[in-house]
C-alpha cells in the first residue's frame, strides 16, 4: 500500500534507516520489520459544516512500532496530509522516543484538512468524529494522542472528552498536551521548545559559541518557534528573524518575541511588525546567523538551498526540516545540524511526564518538571555526542543509530511471535 517514491519526506525516512541499520549490521528481517508499520488505520470523517454541508476529511493513525512501550504521537490537522507523511512521522516518533530513552513505542495521526478555514465548532465535530473512530486502536497503555501541527490544547480536550465518554468514565492518560485544568502537566506548552533551547544551549557549549552573545533565526512562529524564541531570548540570545507561513521580520537590533506574538494575534501574521524589514521565509533560512530553527514543516532545507545556508548551526525544531540530500552538503560545508529526534523530543518528553502524573493521580510543579526535562535532553544530547565519536559520524547518523540500536534490541528480545 505505502509507494516509495510517492513522498520525499517518507522516502528519506526509509534511507535513515537503511543507513543505521547498515552501520549496526542488522539482520535484514528486522530491518524488514522495522521499515513497515505494524498497524495503519485509514477512517473517514464526515463534518457537517456551519452551512450546512457535509464535507468528508481522510484521516490517519499510524503505529509503527511498540517494542519499547505504548505507541506515542501527534495529531497533526493539515491540507497536506498524506498516509505516506503520517508513516514517515510515525517512524520518526519511534526513533526520537527512543533517542530520549523513554519507555514508548512510535505513532502517529492526521486529518488531512484545512483547520484555519474551519470554525471551532466544526473542528470540534471533526476532532470528536475522529476521536471515535480510532477509539479501538488507541488507549491509555495502547497508543496516546498528543498535539502536533494546527492541533492544540483544546483538541486534546475533546479526545479526552470523546474517549472518555465512550468509556464511561474519565480517561485523562489517554491523550497527553492536555490543558492543565483537565490534566495536563505544567510546562507541556511550552516543553518543545524547552527542549529545543537545551538543546541549543548544549551544542552551543559543545561547539564554544557563546549563547548569550549568539544571533538566533526562527522559521515558523507556531507553538514550536514562538516559545522557542521566547526562551532564547531569555537566555540571553538575539533573535533576528521570525517567520510565518504569510513571510518573515529581520531586525538585526533583536525582536521582541511576545510583542511579535501580540502583533501576530492581532493581525495574523508576524509581517509588518514594527520597525522590522519584511523578509521572505526563503530569505530566513539563508541569513547568516549563530543558530538557525526550522520550526514549521518538513523539506524546508533541501540540495536546493543547502549551499546558501549560512548558519553555523541548525537546530531542528520541526520534523524533518532537512531531506538527506541537504544533510549531506551541510555536513562537507561543516554546518552542524541537531537533529529533530534529539532537538525537538522535548515536547514528547513532557508528553511522558504528564502522561505519569495521570496514572499515578499526582501533580508536579513546574519546577519539577523542567527539572526532568533538563536532565532527560542533557542526558540525550551527550548519549547521540557519544554515538557520534564512538561510529565517527554527524549528530543526525548518530541519533539514527542510537535510536535504531535501542529499538532493535527491544525487538530481539521480545522475538518475532509465534
Ligand atoms: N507532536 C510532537 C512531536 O512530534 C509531540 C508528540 C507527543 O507528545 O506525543 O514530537
Amino acid at each position: 500500500m505505502l509507494k516509495q517514491g510517492v513522498n520525499k519526506f517518507f522516502d528519506s525516512a526509509l534511507q535513515q534507516l537503511h543507513e543505521a541499520s547498515q552501520t549496526l549490521e542488522l539482520d535484514s528481517g528486522i530491518v524488514e520489520f522495522l521499515k513497515t508499520p505494524k498497524r495503519m488505520v485509514i477512517v473517514s470523517v464526515p463534518v457537517k459544516r456551519d452551512n450546512g454541508e457535509f464535507n468528508v476529511f481522510m484521516g490517519y493513525r499510524v503505529q509503527h512500532n511498540n517494542a519499547r512501550g505504548p505507541y506515542k504521537g501527534g495529531i497533526r490537522y493539515h491540507p497536506e496530509v498524506t498516509l505516506e507523511e503520517v508513516t514517515a512521522l510515525a517512524m520518526l516518533m519511534t526513533w526520537k522516543c527512543a533517542v530520549v530513552d523513554l519507555p514508548y513505542g512510535g505513532a502517529k495521526g492526521g486529518v488531512a484538512c484545512n483547520p484555519k478555514e474551519m470554525s471551532r465548532e466544526e473542528l470540534e465535530k471533526l476532532t470528536r468524529r475522529y476521536t471515535s473512530m480510532i477509539a479501538e486502536v488507541i488507549g491509555p497503555l495502547v497508543d496516546i494522542p498528543a498535539p502536533d501541527v494546527y492541533t492544540d490544547e483544546q483538541t486534546m480536550a475533546w479526545i479526552m472528552d470523546t474517549y472518555s465518554q465512550l468509556k464511561g468514565y474519565q480517561i485523562p492518560e489517554v491523550v497527553t498536551g492536555k490543558p492543565v485544568s483537565v490534566g495536563g502537566s505544567y510546562g507541556r506548552r511550552e516543553a518543545t521548545s524547552r527542549g529545543v533551547a537545551i538543546t541549543t544551549r548544549e551544542i552551543a557549549r559543545h561547539l564554544n559559541i557563546p549563547l548569550n552573545r549568539s544571533r538566533i533565526a526562527i522559521q515558523g512562529y507556531g507553538n514550536v518557534g514562538y516559545y522557542a524564541a521566547k526562551i532564547l531570548h531569555e537566555w540571553g540570545a538575539r533573535i533576528v528573524a521570525v517567520s510565518d507561513s504569510k513571510g518573515g521580520i529581520l531586525d538585526e537590533r533583536g525582536l521582541n518575541p511576545e510583542a511579535v506574538m501580540e502583533h501576530k494575534k492581532k493581525t495574523g501574521s508576524v509581517i509588518n511588525y514594527n520597525g522590522a524589514k519584511t523578509i521572505t521565509n526563503e530569505e530566513l533560512l539563508e541569513l547568516e546567523c549563530d543558530f538557525l530553527i526550522p520550526a514549521a514543516l518538513e523539506n524546508q532545507i533541501t540540495e536546493k538551498n543547502a549551499d546558501r545556508i549560512k548558519a553555523k548551526v541548525i537546530v531542528e525544531g520541526a520534523n524533518g526540516p532537512t531531506t538527506p540530500e541537504a544533510d549531506k552538503i551541510l555536513y562537507e560545508r561543516k554546518i552542524a545540524v541537531v537533529p529533530d529526534i534529539l532537538s525537538n523530543a522535548g515536547g514528547v518528553t513532557v508528553s511522558y511526564l504528564e502522561w505519569v502524573q495521570n496514572l499515578k493521580r499526582e501533580r508536579w510543579s513546574l519546577e519539577e518538571v523542567n527539572q526532568k526535562l533538563e536532565e532527560k535532553m542533557v542526558k540525550a544530547f551527550a548519549d547521540v555526542v557519544s554515538y557520534g565519536k564512538k561510529y565517527e559520524t554527524n549528530m543526525r547518523n548518530a541519533a539514527m543509530i542510537l535510536a535504531v540500536d535501542r529499538v532493535a534490541e527491544a525487538v530481539n528480545l521480545l522475538g518475532i511471535w509465534p
